[in-house]
């Protein structure tokens, strides 16, 4: 994928302020700091266009980022953080439960998990509730760099067991190496076309 261009359009804190251009979108989910802002900013290939979370779970807001004036990255706020207070994660909630009942232009999420790691409760709540919300889900794996490649079958299928996840494929991506990005962007554009 080319990438000739991307503007953070907004970041919506309500719905009323979503871009309204009918343009597709595709979402990213996942825990704070498994890697969701390193893995946008590697598919985009751009430094630092998502924030790399110095205040993890402090970010409430949906950014919108418009690629090539053809559709969306939506990076949805990160969950799982330890120390959330009790009004941020009502505030999570509210956020979340306000962009899936709201947005019409949603083609697909990626829920992303780090490879190291079975997923947690909260994750396993997520891919259920986009499960609920009929959107179909595709599973990326961050930080694969950390195992081997001989150790990804594996991972993957603790992954799937945990998920309940029944999608074709986990899709491994190193923001280090610069790798699976190739198998994604085909995916996305795949996505798109259907
Ligand atoms: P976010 O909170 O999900 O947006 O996570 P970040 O992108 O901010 O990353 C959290 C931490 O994981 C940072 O210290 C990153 O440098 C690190 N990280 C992210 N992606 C990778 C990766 O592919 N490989 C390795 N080894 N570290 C990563």
């Amino acid at each position: 994928m080319k990438i000739k261009n991307v503007e953070l359009v907004i970041s919506a804190m309500k719905k009323d302020q979503y871009p309204d251009d009918g343009l597709p979108e595709v979402a990213f989910v996942g825990r704070s700091n498994v890697g969701k802002s390193s893995s946008i900013n590697t598919l985009l290939g751009r430094k630092s266009l998502a924030r790399v979370s110095q205040n993890p779970g402090k970010t409430r807001t949906i950014n919108f980022y418009k690629i090539n004036n053809e559709f969306y990255f939506v990076d949805l706020p990160g969950y799982g953080y330890a120390k959330m207070s009790k009004d941020s994660r009502k505030e999570w909630g509210r956020v979340m439960e306000e962009y899936f009942q709201n947005s019409k232009d949603l083609k697909h999420i990626f829920l992303l998990v780090d490879i190291r790691h079975e997923p947690k409760e909260d994750d396993v709540m997520m891919h259920s509730y986009a499960v609920h919300y009929n959107i179909p889900v595709t599973v990326i794996a961050t930080k694969s760099d950390k195992i081997s490649r001989g150790a990804y079958q594996k991972a993957f299928s603790v992954i799937r067991k945990k998920l309940n996840y029944t999608g074709e494929k986990v899709m491994p991506i190193s923001a280090l190496k610069k790798t699976g990005t190739d198998e994604i962007w085909s995916h996305i554009i795949n996505i798109f076309e259907n």
